[in-house]
């Protein structure tokens, strides 16, 4: 992914930029991409939180992740669109790649949480897998 990072939610309201290289792409597949998504595996961006900028209002809130920490989640309070997630305490937005202006630069390098996929979700034979997080760089 090179060109620069624009899109928003379907109804207009929410937009966002980054100039930023992705930190990684990767389909998730775990339960709160799911239901997050709506479908079985939600293809996100990490992006360094610094290098984002949203503007319009998104809504958030507050869950419990799989590692005992909060993660929150936003969306678009008018039209519903999920727009990102993010792990308290953690610099980094996880930003949902459909909701790019051209989601055809999005191009996964692993598919993550393989533990919770779906028996109907279908898999890139190609791409690694991973049954949680991936291991993180050393
Ligand atoms: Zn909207
Ligand atoms: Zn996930």
């Amino acid at each position: 992914m090179t060109k620069k990072i624009e899109g928003g939610c379907l109804c207009g309201a929410v937009r966002y930029e980054s100039d930023a290289e992705p930190l990684f792409a990767v389909n998730c597949h775990c339960r709160h991409c799911q239901m997050t998504s709506g479908s079985t595996h939600l293809p996100g961006i990490g992006l360094p939180a610094a290098a984002f900028s949203l503007t319009g209002d998104v809504t958030w809130y507050k869950i419990t992740n799989d590692r005992g920490g909060t993660s929150m989640r936003s969306f678009c309070p008018t039209c519903g669109t999920p727009i990102m997630g993010q792990i308290e305490g953690e610099e980094l937005v996880f930003l949902h790649a459909i909701t790019l202006d051209d989601p055809s630069v999005f191009t996964p390098q692993m598919d993550i949480f393989e533990s919770s996929a779906q028996h109907f979700d279908r898999f890139d034979e190609a791409l690694p897998r991973f049954p949680g997080m991936p291991p993180m760089g050393e």
